[in-house]
C-alpha cells in the first residue's frame, strides 16, 4: 500500500516510511491511496478472533510489504499483551440502546495506549533495519503523552521530546509523563494553551534547518498508523453487536478528529457504521463545522476534559481530502486560507458527504457531570468527564431505537478523579498498574511559549538522523 499526502505535492511513501516520516513534507497528512475494502463474508469469518489476531488481519491491508504477516502478528500480541483486559477494548451495555467500548486498559489508562504500544513497537522495528535515528517531537494535551513515553521509553535510536501545556493537564496526566526518568525521554512544560504546542510541533516539521539535521517523527494522531490501529476496536465492537449483518453506531469524544476518522476509514473498509457521533465539549469547532459548516477557531475553554480543549482538529483534514475528491491541490489552498485567516467554510461535496455519515453534539460542563451521575446511578459505572462527552451525545442525537450506540470510553475514570467525584461523590481509584504514581520523582523542563527556544533545547540533545 502507497501512501499520499492529503496538499497533493509530498512523495508517495509506503508505510514503514509513512510510519517513521508522520507529517508529509507539504505540511499534509499520509492517507492511503485507496481504502482497501472486506467483503461481508471476509467481516464475518473474524467474529470471535482473539483481539491481537483481529489486529492483524484488519491491518495487513494497510502495512503491505513493510512487514511479514507473521512477523505483524508477533508485533500486535507484543502489544496488547501488555493490557490489563483479556479482551484488550471490553464492551459493556449500559442499557436497552446504550454500549461503552472501555479503551482504557492499557499501561497509561487511556485509549491512546492501543495505538502507541503498537506504535513504539513498529518504530522498533524499522529503525533496527537501517542506521538511523528518530527524534520524536509532540504536543500533547494529556493522554498522548503518557502513552508515547511508555511505549518508547528506553528504546535503542529513539528520542521523545514532549510538548504539554504548562498547569493544563491534571496531575495523573503529568506524573505520568514525568516520572519516567528514562534518559531519552524529555518533558517540556510549555506556556500556552495545546494549540500553541501543537503550533510548534507542526512549524518543526516543516522546518528545514530541524528536518536536515534531524529524523523528526510524530506520535501524535498525524501518524497515519495510530490511525490504523484504531480501526481494530470498531471492528472488535461491530463483531460483537452482529456486523456485518447488523448496523451499529458509535459516538466519539472528538478532540483531534483522530479516533473518529478510524470509524469512516472502518466504514470504508465494509463494517457497516450507522452513524458515527462526534462529540465535543464546549470547544466546539467540529459540532460547528459538521452542524453549520463553518470550520472556524474559536480561543480554547479549559474543561473537565481537557484532551478534548482543542480548537483545530489536525486530522479533519483527512476527511475533507477524502470528501472532496481527493483533490491535493484544492486541499492545500483550502489549508492555506485557514491558516491565514483562522477560519475556513466547508465546500457542497464536503458538508453533503459529512451529513450522510456524521452526527454532532456539544457537552457542557453541566451536561457532563449531569452524564457522569446518570451512568453511576443507573448503571453503576463510574466514566471520566471525556467518556461523557460520548455518552451525552449517544443519548441525545437520536439514533433510531433499533440500532446500537456504542460510545467509545476514552479515559479511566481514576485518571480524571475530581471530576468523577465531584459529579457522583464517589472517587474512582487508581489501578494497580499505575503503582506509586504519587511517590515517584518528576523530571521537567519549563520553556517560554517561543519556538526558537524549544528548537534550541531539542537541537542541543537530540541524535542527528544518520
Ligand atoms: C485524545 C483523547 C480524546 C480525543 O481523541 P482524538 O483522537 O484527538 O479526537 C478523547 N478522550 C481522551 C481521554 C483522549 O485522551
Amino acid at each position: 500500500m502507497d501512501y499520499i499526502s492529503t496538499r497533493g505535492s509530498a512523495p508517495a511513501l509506503d508505510f514503514e516510511g509513512a510510519t517513521l516520516a508522520g507529517l508529509a513534507s507539504d505540511g499534509g497528512l499520509y492517507v492511503p491511496r485507496e481504502w482497501p475494502r472486506f467483503s461481508s463474508e471476509e467481516i464475518a469469518a473474524m467474529a470471535g478472533l482473539p483481539y491481537a489476531e483481529l489486529a492483524a488481519r484488519i491491518m495487513a491491508p494497510f502495512v503491505g510489504d513493510s512487514l511479514a504477516p507473521e512477523r505483524l502478528l508477533e508485533l500486535t500480541t507484543q502489544a496488547y499483551g501488555r493490557f490489563a483486559h483479556k479482551a484488550v477494548t471490553p464492551l459493556k451495555q449500559l442499557d436497552e440502546q446504550q454500549w461503552m467500548l472501555e479503551l482504557f486498559h492499557g499501561p497509561t489508562l487511556a485509549f491512546k495506549d492501543v495505538a502507541l504500544q503498537l506504535l513504539g513497537l513498529l518504530f522498533e522495528e524499522f529503525l533496527s533495519r537501517s542506521d538511523r535515528n528518530l527524534t520524536i517531537v509532540g504536543a500533547t494535551s494529556g493522554d498522548t503523552g503518557s502513552a508515547a513515553i511508555d511505549a518508547v521509553a528506553g528504546r535503542e535510536k529513539v528520542d521523545i521530546f514532549m510538548l504539554h501545556p504548562q498547569g493544563r493537564v491534571s496531575d495523573v496526566q503529568r506524573r505520568q509523563m514525568t516520572t519516567v526518568l528514562a534518559p531519552n525521554v524529555h518533558n517540556i512544560a510549555i506556556e500556552g494553551s495545546f494549540d500553541d504546542a501543537q503550533a510548534m510541533v507542526k512549524r518543526m516539521f516543516n522546518d528545514t534547518a530541524m528536518t536536515d539535521r534531524f529524523a523528526i517523527g510524530a506520535v501524535n494522531s498525524i501518524n497515519w498508523a495510530r490511525l490504523m490501529a484504531q480501526v481494530v476496536y470498531y471492528f472488535a465492537a461491530g463483531l460483537q453487536l452482529g456486523a456485518p449483518h447488523r448496523e451499529v453506531a458509535f459516538s466519539v469524544p472528538t478532540g483531534n478528529f483522530g479516533d473518529v476518522f478510524a470509524g469512516y476509514v472502518a466504514a470504508q473498509m465494509g463494517l457497516p457504521v450507522a452513524k458515527l457521533i462526534v462529540a465535543t465539549n464546549v470547544n466546539d469547532i467540529l459540532y460547528r463545522a459538521l452542524t453549520t459548516g463553518d470550520y472556524s477557531q474559536g480561543t480554547v475553554t479549559p474543561t473537565a476534559a481537557p484532551s478534548m480543549d482543542i480548537q483545530v482538529s489536525s486530522n479533519f483534514e483527512r476527511l475533507l481530502f477524502d470528501l472532496g475528491g481527493r483533490d491535493g491541490k484544492a486541499m492545500a489552498e483550502q489549508m492555506a486560507g485557514f491558516e491565514a485567516t483562522k477560519a475556513m467554510q466547508l465546500t457542497n461535496a464536503q458538508r453533503e458527504g459529512a451529513a450522510a455519515l456524521f452526527r454532532s453534539a456539544r457537552a457542557d460542563a453541566d451536561d457532563m457531570s449531569t452524564t457522569i451521575r446518570w451512568a453511576w446511578e443507573n448503571c453503576s459505572e463510574l466514566i471520566d468527564p471525556h467518556t461523557a462527552c460520548g455518552l451525552f451525545a449517544a443519548r441525545t442525537a437520536g439514533i433510531d431505537a433499533a440500532v446500537p450506540v456504542v460510545t467509545l470510553a476514552t479515559a479511566h475514570p481514576a485518571k480524571f478523579r475530581d471530576a468523577v467525584e465531584r459529579a457522583t461523590g464517589h472517587r474512582p481509584s487508581l489501578p494497580a498498574r499505575v503503582g506509586d504514581l504519587f511517590d515517584r520523582e518528576e523530571k521537567c523542563v519549563e520553556l517560554p511559549g517561543d519556538y526558537a527556544t524549544v528548537c534550541e533545547f531539542v537541537a542541543n540533545i537530540a541524535s542527528p538522523k544518520a
